[in-house]
Parts: structure tokens; sequence; C-alpha cells
């Protein structure tokens, strides 16, 4: 412990510049993908720190080697949402930009990743100013593109196993509507597999008045969101868990003519590969199903996109990690995480690496008035103490590797 506080004597100086990054990069949010002022403020720091700095697939890592001793890779992604911000914060959003229907959307950190910006910098930096409280790599990478899920495929795809050290453990955390200054960890899936598909079912168009020339869509697609209902409630063992969600359905335009075509937009959560598996194959076979009995001409087509990896916390580092955590901020201020059924790109670089890795809550809000949920309008988590569990979080998590060897 004694090496963590030698670490974290340089934190009330890293705030200052710190909570004014968090307003900054709260105020110009960028979307998926889209990162650059961000990505360009995050590498600027790190080479000021001292780190080894690469932009990778839209991302940037730092890598600070620090003599001989184990990697440590910790990980903040930094896209924000399609989101119009009403928090009333006097640095909200004002960015606004045109969604795929042609509408215009304000654009806001909704989902706190500005917070694991802040953070994990904040982290680099203390770690950089004491060089003789630890050994090893520390490697902090900055991901584009979690909420679309490709931003670590596409660090992955610019060679990103090729151009740093590999970890030996990997390192997240999310801020959530939990209480600020307290942690959450938790071993084993803690965050669903999410699968987005894209489902295309044909129809025969006719005119309104002359259903009988047609196949409808919209009552196959009527048909088809009822019967994938029953794939959770008699398909899915109990207790298991799975969700089937249909958020989007389009077809036709007007009230006389009988389309051609629906689409529908389905959403799938779980935690287990053999229920995901199951789930799948469920939904493709109920929808080819009620295409048949429905007379379409043509089969349907599945168009997956948007695929989240589980999140599974090895149980060993989780260990490590909460007993830091502990020893650090008191067993009261550590909780168990649970299960939630969102889902993270997170998993994709240490399974890549073949590396063992922990992901944990840190809460945002006061703990008499419990934050809304991560994504909605007025998601404005407090400052402090937020950024400074968040940092602390980070560097703790990293010294229980970094300062294990007394020298
Ligand atoms: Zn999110
Ligand atoms: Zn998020």
């Amino acid at each position: 412990m004694r090496r963590v506080q030698e670490v974290l004597e340089g934190l009330p100086a890293t705030t200052v510049w710190q909570e004014e990054l968090y307003k900054d990069l709260h105020a110009h949010p960028e979307l998926s993908s889209q990162e650059a002022r961000t990505s360009g403020e995050v590498a600027r720091r790190l080479e000021s720190f001292g780190y080894a700095v690469q932009r990778v697939g839209g991302g940037v890592v730092g890598v600070l080697a620090n003599g001989d001793g184990p990697t440590v890779l910790t990980r903040a992604d930094m896209d924000a949402l399609p989101v119009t911000e009403r928090t009333g914060l006097p640095y909200a959003s004002t960015r606004t930009t045109v969604d795929p229907t042609g509408a215009t959307v304000g654009v806001m950190h909704a989902c706190g990743h500005d917070v694991h910006v802040a953070c994990l910098l904040g982290a680099a930096e203390l770690l950089a100013a004491r060089p003789q409280a630890w050994r090893g790599t520390f490697v902090a990478l900055f991901q584009p593109a979690e909420e679309t899920a490709a931003g670590a495929r596409a660090m992955l795809e610019d060679g990103l196993t090729e151009r740093i050290p590999r970890p030996d453990v990997a390192l997240g955390q999310h801020v959530l509507d939990h209480a600020a200054g307290v942690v959450g960890t938790q071993a084993g899936p803690v965050l669903s597999a999410g699968d987005s598909i894209r489902i295309t079912v044909v129809g025969k168009g006719s005119h309104g008045s002359m259903p009988h020339l047609g196949v409808d869509p919209v009552v196959l697609a009527a048909s088809i969101v009822l019967r994938l209902q029953t794939i959770v409630s008699r398909e899915v063992r109990p207790g298991e868990f799975a969700v089937v969600t249909v958020g989007s359905i389009v077809a036709g335009s007007t009230s006389n003519t009988i389309p051609d075509r629906a689409v529908l937009l389905v959403n799938l959560r779980t935690y287990d590969p053999a229920v995901r598996q199951t789930v799948v194959d469920a939904v493709e076979r109920i929808v080819r199903a009620e295409c048949a009995a429905a007379g379409a001409p043509e089969p349907p087509t599945f168009e997956y996109y948007d695929q989240f990896p589980l999140t599974d916390n090895d149980a060993e580092v989780t260990a490590t990690v909460t007993e830091a955590f502990r020893a650090h901020f008191g067993r009261d201020r550590v909780t168990e995480l649970g299960r939630a059924t969102a889902s993270e790109d997170f998993s994709r670089v240490p399974d890549a690496f073949g590396t063992p890795y922990t992901y944990w809550g840190i809460g945002g809000f006061p703990p008499d008035r419990p934050g809304p949920p991560n994504h909605s309008p007025t998601f404005a988590p407090v400052v402090q103490p937020t950024l400074s569990t968040g940092t602390e979080a980070l560097v703790v998590a990293a010294m229980a590797y970094l300062g294990k060897d007394e020298r």
C-alpha cells in the first residue's frame, strides 16, 4: 500500500487539470469513429507525460516502459452518443449531428466515456511521475467507437497485437448510476454478449384494396414479432439469461398500399455461448417458417451487426483487484457489481492477446440521489468524487501488479 500512496501523492495536482479536461471533453463530444479532437488531446497529453504514443485504428496507445516487471494494459473508451443533452450543466454539450434518417440530433457524452478518458489520463500522469514506486510496463489504451462495437476491432485490425507489448493483465472500468466514491467488482460474466440483426422479409406489393393479389409483409412482420417472444419464454431453459427485443419495424408509408418488404431490427443479449446459439437458431427458424407460412416469394435475409462479445471477468484478477480496492478504499466503498444486461467490446483486446482481465464499475452520482441510466439525456455524473475514485481505482488496480516486488 505504501507504494500506491507514493503514486497517489500527485493526485491533488493532477485533479486540477483533470477536472478542466473533463468539462472540456463533456462539452465537445464526438460520435463513434469520429473521435479526432478527443484522440488528439489524449495523444498530446500522453506525450507530455513521457509515453511512447502510437495511433492505432482510430485509437491512441501510450506505452511507458519502466524496467523489468509485468505489463498492465488499462483501457478507456472515447466516443459519445447521438443524444440531445438535457442536464442543464454549465459545460453541457450543444453539438448536433444529422442522423441516418436525416434528422438533426444532439451529440452527448451520455455514457460517461469522458469520465473514462479523464481518469485514465490522470492515472497515466501519476504513474509517469513516480517511476521509483513501481516496475514493469504500463499501457494506456484509448479506444474509439465502443458504442458501435467497432473500435476495439478497428484497433486490432490495425495491428495492435504487433505494436504493443503483450499485457499480463488488462483492466477496464465504467461509470454507472451508483453512488460516487464506490467501486463495484464482479468475477465471471459481468456484461452480456450482444447481437443486432437486420431481418428483411419479402412480401408482394399490392393495392391496399386488393390484399388477395399481394403477400402482406406487415402482417408477416407482426406475426414474427409475437412469435419471437416465445424464444425466451418457451425455448431458453428457465433460469438462464436471454433478452430478445424487436427495436424497429419499418414497412410501407401509406395506408392504401401493401408494401413489398418489411425490415425488423432485433437485439439479443446472452451470457452463455450455448444459450446465444439457441436464441440465434430460434430467431432464424421462426422467421423462415413465418415467411413460408405467409407464402413469401423469397426467403428472408439476416444481417448481423453491432456484435458485442461477452465480458467474462477472470476470477483471479478480479480477486486481486478487489482485495487491492478494499485495502485502499475501505470495505464499505467496494461493492459487488452484479451482472448487467449491457454489453461492451472491451474484452476483444485482452482476448486477442489471451490476457486475463477484469472490468469494474464506478459510481457517479450522489448517494441520496441515484443517477439516471447510462444513455439518458440527463446523465450528469458529479465531477468529484467520481474522477478521483476512477483515477485511484486505475492506479490501485495497476499497482497491484506493478508495485508488487519490493526493491
Ligand atoms: Zn454506452
Ligand atoms: Zn459506455
